[in-house]
């Protein structure tokens, strides 16, 4: 085939592209909305998850976790970004049946028989990694629910039978490409799916006081992060989220690495003109954590 006839095969190929394949998307997007007849425009929420033993233990922010759950229709599916699936390059689990990851060590026994069987859904991996154009998005098959997920989630819906599935954080991307890449999945909130970034706005393990773990304090800067961070998000205003790294001693020390606040611009990358904000579970523990979390829409 010379170079000319090769053009000429390849043009209507193309043309047709992009053609089936949305068609193809929105398809797989109504079905998965009619599964559970739902049209309605989910919440975003992000969490606070904090120590892994909260998956276990019964306080205020499970307490906090439970009641949000009630105020939310019940999603046709779930899309976490946990602070602890960190890769180079984007990826969303699409196994049907993601195992629960114990990615921790030193807690006792208990926790470690946690399990947590919620299906995956490939169908939506394939949906979410077809919505985003910023970033090559690869499909998953060996990872499955760390503790970041589940941990919370366990608390939100008790019976793991709503589908699952994770989106990784590249750790190569800027804070304004994490911001952009959850933009262009916005219309998985009118197809019920929920969405949650699960994380800690202020998180210095170095820090911690591990006497104190259990005590609901904050060192100083600890909580003026949290309130400026706090302002910024019921403000609206991203821009100085996403320059997180311009905002200072406190916000440094608050951010000493950025994986439990990415998941966080997540969230605000999916939030809408309208949507009303709310704050929940506005506390810190050890020291150098908060446990702060929004629910948006
Ligand atoms: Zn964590």
């Amino acid at each position: 085939m010379n170079r000319k006839t090769f053009i000429k095969t390849m043009v209507p190929l193309i043309a047709a592209g992009p053609i089936t394949s949305f068609a193809m998307k929105l398809n797989t997007l109504t079905k998965l909305a009619n599964q559970a007849g739902k049209s309605v425009k989910m919440p975003v929420l992000f969490l606070g998850h904090g120590s892994p033993m909260n998956a276990i233990e019964e306080n205020e922010f499970v307490t906090g976790f439970r009641a949000i759950a009630t105020t939310i229709p019940k999603p046709t599916a779930i899309l976490c970004i946990s602070a602890h699936w960190e890769t180079r390059g984007t990826f969303v689990t699409a196994m049907e049946n993601p195992k629960t990851i114990h990615d921790f060590g030193g807690f006792p026994k208990a926790l470690f028989e946690v399990q947590y069987p919620a299906p995956g859904s490939p169908e939506l991996a394939n949906v979410t990694r077809s919505l985003i154009s910023k970033t090559e998005v690869g499909l998953d098959d060996k990872w499955g629910l760390d503790h970041g997920a589940w941990s919370v989630i366990k608390h939100l819906y008790p019976k793991a039978d709503i589908p699952i599935i994770q989106m990784s954080l590249d750790y190569t991307q800027s804070p304004q490409n994490h911001y952009e890449i959850a933009q262009q999945i916005k219309s998985l909130r009118e197809k019920g799916v929920l969405i949650i970034g699960s994380g800690n706005i202020v998180h210095n393990l170095r820090m911690v006081s591990w006497q104190r773990l259990n005590d609901t304090f904050g060192y100083d800067w600890a909580v003026e992060a949290n309130d400026q961070m706090k302002k910024f998000i019921l403000n609206g205003d991203h821009k100085q989220l996403i320059n997180f790294r311009s905002q200072g001693k406190a916000f440094d020390l608050a951010i000493p690495t950025p994986e439990h606040y990415l998941p966080l611009l997540y969230s605000l990358g999916l939030q809408d003109k309208n949507d009303e904000i709310s704050i929940f579970n506005d506390k810190a523990v050890g020291g150098s954590l908060t446990m702060t979390s929004v629910r948006i829409g």
